[in-house]
């Protein structure tokens, strides 16, 4: 297969591209480094069946010069983060909704199989644990303060579900915490890097919230375990929740991080407040149910979280 992987030169798309060099394809990672290294596919370049273009999914002309010569997309380029959720939610909004419509039209010219990078985010403040993918069709925007980032997502797999639909091949993957070499603390869930900085340097680890909100990180070669199997037919017009259901609190993680580190850190707790503004409240829990993808996929995660923390 001829793949190409938008944002290929971040966190997770840096790994995707790695592994599937391991196997028989050609990879092409489009990254335009507002997030990405390249130092993160330093490695893969040189690499016969590799390409690294810099450039913006935004940029139509050359996305549709690169897909028109793949089979599958595996499209994981977005704009998030703390800071451009909180001071940009245009600037979220408009990246990743433009940026999917156009992955999505020029699938559609080609009939190019699309497998979209979604979130947990947009289960929303589901209280009814774990999120199942039951209704796979998540209605309404999601009850979120990250709203702008949630809301950009869900309507960007309306807009794959709806190309599915018509008979698109396209398979969605909704993240839930992902961790591990390359992720930074400025980065969706970067709490782990952001402890371990911390805890490295002796500085407090701050906790938002009380901390007893509850999350299952999932280590990064699990989640590429997890996503490899999506691009084949069989999973078109499917949702998968690629996850674990190894349960932690924030403050429990802050406590593993420092005893694995043998920090002298003090935990501190501040109020949300601080870090993202007036009225911000995190969802309380997120946790995935993974059978789908465990009965579908194959999908079983095998790295605990002491494993991955070291
Ligand atoms: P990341 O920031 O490391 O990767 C995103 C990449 O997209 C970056 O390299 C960035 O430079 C690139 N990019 C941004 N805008 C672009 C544009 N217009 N054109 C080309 N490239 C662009 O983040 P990640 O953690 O690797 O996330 C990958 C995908 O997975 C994202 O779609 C994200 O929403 C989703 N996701 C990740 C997690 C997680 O736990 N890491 C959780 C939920 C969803």
């Amino acid at each position: 297969m001829r793949i190409v992987v938008t944002g290929g030169a971040g966190f997770i798309g840096s790994h995707l591209s790695e592994a599937l060099l391991k196997t028989e394809h050609e990879v092409v990672v489009l990254d335009d480094l507002s997030n990405g290294k390249k130092k993160y596919i330093a490695e893969l370049e040189g690499h016969p069946r590799f390409r690294f273009v810099q450039g913006s999914i935004l940029n139509r002309p050359l996305l549709k010069q690169l897909m028109n010569q793949c089979d599958v997309v595996y499209h994981l380029a977005a704009v998030l983060g703390v800071k451009n959720t909180v001071e940009s939610p245009l600037k979220v909004i408009e990246g990743n909704i433009d940026g999917t419509r156009n992955i999505l039209e020029l699938a559609w010219e080609k009939q190019i199989k699309v497998v979209f990078a979604s979130t947990s985010e947009i289960y929303g403040k589901n209280e009814k644990l774990p999120f199942t993918e039951e209704s796979d069709r998540v209605l309404g925007p999601p009850q979120v303060h990250r709203w702008c980032y949630a809301t950009a997502k869900a309507i960007d797999e309306h807009m794959c579900f709806a190309y599915a639909d018509k008979g698109l091949p396209v398979t969605i993957i909704r993240f839930f915490n992902t961790y591990g070499p390359r992720q930074t603390s400025t980065q969706y869930g970067g709490v782990i890097p952001k402890f371990i900085v911390a805890a490295l340097n002796n500085k407090d680890i701050t906790v938002y919230g009380d901390g007893e909100q509850m999350r299952c990180f999932t280590y990064i070669h699990d989640t590429v375990r997890g996503i490899i199997p999506c691009m084949e037919p069989a999973f078109d017009k499917h949702a998968f929740n690629i996850g674990t259901t190894y349960r932690l609190t924030i403050n429990d993680l802050a406590y593993k991080i420092k005893e694995l580190t043998g920090s002298s850190s003090s935990i501190v707790h501040l109020p949300y407040e601080l870090a993202y503004g007036p009225g911000y409240e995190d969802m309380k829990n997120r946790l995935p149910d993974i059978s789908k993808a465990k009965l579908m996929l194959g999908y079983s995660p095998k790295v605990n979280i002491e494993q991955g923390l070291l």
